[in-house]
């Protein structure tokens, strides 16, 4: 991760909460608390004290319960369908009845929008939103966090997986008793899917989004990972691609504010995602975290809002996790209601930084495309328990084995960030008409497009791109160039070089100018080498497979003519003859030798990427 390290000199003056945590219960029911549940509000997990999580319907009742009891406050809106056909449904809290989101931006209020259980086996921020709502307009012990800011939630965003409900669905977390999948209808991860928008959910969640661009963003999760004390986890992303003010508030104001409200509050809190360097060794430090758009938050970096990564500790019980849950949320609205002013004029400012990136096209500006660690490390006080290792019979490795004494302990945290690719910015793209699938994904992001009116062609800037591998396994249901999980596979993808082509586009090619609020989206969508563009996912495949072959009897003569012509091409292919016995064992490599430099091959285009990048507008036929 590359959070602010201002926030992370404030872990220094925390207190350990020493609380103890119960290992999960793999085989057995879910330990449940003495609680006080007649309370008629109390939300169904705080009425089986936390024992469950309740499903689809038994949430959707709750916060209709909710609604009529305060009918001027809160309003449930659908905004879509799952694949399987479940309303996708937002909850709107407003103090005085507003719920237009034009009204409400024109008023100069900040929204909230938090989005819950996107790994619907994760749904502590489900039901900490149920128990905020109520807590703001029937008790309103919370009534005050609506002052100025408006509260919009998802409560349950993977709706399919969320009814996939068994005590098997994440083998790793303490409770509830029955819990939801992780992908969704068709086993996609939608927190891998947010730039490519294969998913119905995702294509819904981008029409809402821009229909609310809310001021701050909350994606809720529970972690996956090692053992240690905090029982909230947090990242907000301030990473290069998001404007330098945005990422200074983070800093300075955001990550330290949220980690003491919630360290106030009765539990402790990490102002960072923990990843382990290496998984059997904890002493080995904490690693780089990067957030490329595929996720939600590192989406939210192109949408030029501040977006929360909220992870919950799995070995926690349920009951911490959730009230955890609530703490940070709580937090998040005390602060974003007295931080009001500077989060919207940020927000604007952003705007309008995205809209200026056409403005010095194929400059010297470099825009990165892909982050990796810088190489450096920090100190972190990391507050771990005492682990044991033993070389274990079943693996083969080192076997970690965790205590619940505290271990509170300075270890090296990789900081920093390198620029692994970077481009300079075209004043606008130009995609031949043909990709229909690469500009409907542009579509479903409301970047703004203009057709062409008639063919055009020209010299445009683009890529030759070679040397491409594929991934053998599917990842999301694909082949993409990167290796799956691994963000900084950069060598695997191949080599795109900047060249000069002349190029066709027939009449309806798509025109995307980078004068407008979402360039970055367009940018990451189509510089071949961003974690997350079409390229990479596979969208562009074909421009790889060569069309037209020589027979092996054209060939011979045509190797021989070409010998004859070129002496030095001829010794080329005796010294490969000679030096490479697998070329040499291989009568069609032998003779594709030749084909491949004859202009018969060039004719393919194999490698050529087709979208072009224009400097000007000039001469590009646009209605008037
Ligand atoms: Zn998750």
């Amino acid at each position: 991760m590359r959070n602010g390290l201002a926030g992370l000199a404030l872990l220094a003056g925390t207190v350990a909460m020493g609380q103890t945590v119960t290992s999960p219960h793999l085989m057995d029911a879910p330990t449940v608390a003495s609680c006080n549940s007649t309370d008629e509000w109390a939300t169904p997990a705080e009425k089986a004290c936390y024992a469950i999580t309740p499903d689809y319907a038994a949430t959707m009742a709750y916060l209709d319960r909710v609604q009529k009891a305060a009918p001027g406050q809160v309003k449930i809106e659908t905004f879509g369908r799952t694949g399987e056909g479940r309303d996708l449904d937002i909850v709107i809290v407003s103090k005085d009845g507003v719920f237009d989101p034009a009204e409400i931006h024109a008023a100069k209020r900040p929204v909230v929008l938090v989005q819950n259980s996107i790994h619907a086996g994760e749904t502590d921020g489900k039901d900490a939103c149920l128990a905020l709502l109520r807590d703001m307009v029937v008790t309103k012990s919370k009534s005050a966090l609506l002052d100025r800011a408006v509260f919009v939630f998802i409560p349950m965003y993977n709706a399919d997986g969320h009814e996939r409900r068994s005590r098997y669905s994440r083998i790793n977390q303490d409770g509830p008793a029955e819990m939801g999948w992780r992908g969704n209808g068709m086993n996609l991860n939608l927190n891998r899917d947010y730039l490519k928008a294969d998913a119905p959910e995702t294509r819904s969640f981008l029409a809402m989004f821009h229909r609310w661009l809310p001021d701050f963003f909350v994606d809720d999760h529970v972690t996956d990972g090692a053992d240690y004390q905090y029982d909230v986890t947090f990242t907000i992303d301030d990473g290069p691609n998001l404007p330098a003010a945005t990422a200074k508030w983070v800093d300075d104001v955001a990550t330290p504010t949220l980690e003491k409200y919630v360290d106030g509050h009765g539990h402790l809190a990490a102002p960072t995602y923990i990843t382990l360097t290496n998984d059997n060794d904890p002493s080995q430090g904490l690693g780089f975290n990067d957030n490329p758009p595929r996720f939600s938050t590192g989406y939210m970096i192109l949408e030029g809002r501040p977006g929360m990564l909220a992870e919950l500790h799995m070995l926690k019980d349920y009951k911490t996790r959730v009230t955890g849950n609530y703490e940070l949320l709580a937090g998040l609205m005390e602060m974003v209601n007295r931080e009001a002013d500077k989060l919207i004029a940020l927000n604007a400012a952003a705007d309008k930084e995205a809209e200026a990136m056409g403005a010095h096209p194929l400059s010297n500006v470099k825009y990165p495309l892909a982050l990796s660690w810088g190489g450096q490390t920090t100190p972190f006080l990391f507050r771990g328990y005492k682990y044991t290792r033993e070389l274990s019979a079943v693996s083969g490795a080192m076997w970690v084995r965790y205590t619940h004494e505290p271990w509170n302990v300075s270890l090296p945290f990789q900081s920093g960030y390198k620029v692994a690719a970077e481009t300079t910015l075209p004043a606008a793209y130009l995609i031949p008409a043909q990709w229909t699938q690469v500009i409907d994904v542009l579509a479903a992001h409301q970047v703004e497009m203009t057709r062409t009116t008639a063919p055009w062609s020209g010299d445009v800037e683009t890529y030759r791109c070679a040397g491409m591998t594929w991934q053998e396994t599917p990842f999301e249901g694909r082949h993409p160039t990167f290796n799956g999980e691994a963000m900084h596979d950069a060598g695997r993808f191949g080599n795109c070089v900047l060249v000069r082509e002349r190029m066709s586009f027939p009449s309806g090619s798509a025109l995307v100018r980078l004068n407008q609020r979402l360039s970055k989206v367009a940018v990451e969508w189509l510089e071949p080498q961003a974690p997350d563009s079409a390229m990479q996912w596979g969208f562009f495949d074909s421009i790889f497979e060569q069309k037209e072959y020589g027979e092996a009897y054209v060939l011979e003569e045509l190797s021989r003519e070409m010998m004859a012509k070129d002496p030095q091409l001829k010794s080329e292919f005796e010294k490969k003859v000679a030096s490479d016995p697998v070329f040499a064992g291989n009568p069609y490599a032998r003779l594709e030798f030749f084909y491949e430099r004859s202009p018969w091959y060039a004719a393919n285009r194999v490698g050529l990427y087709p979208v072009g990048r224009l400097g000007s507008l000039e001469g590009i036929p646009l209605a008037k």
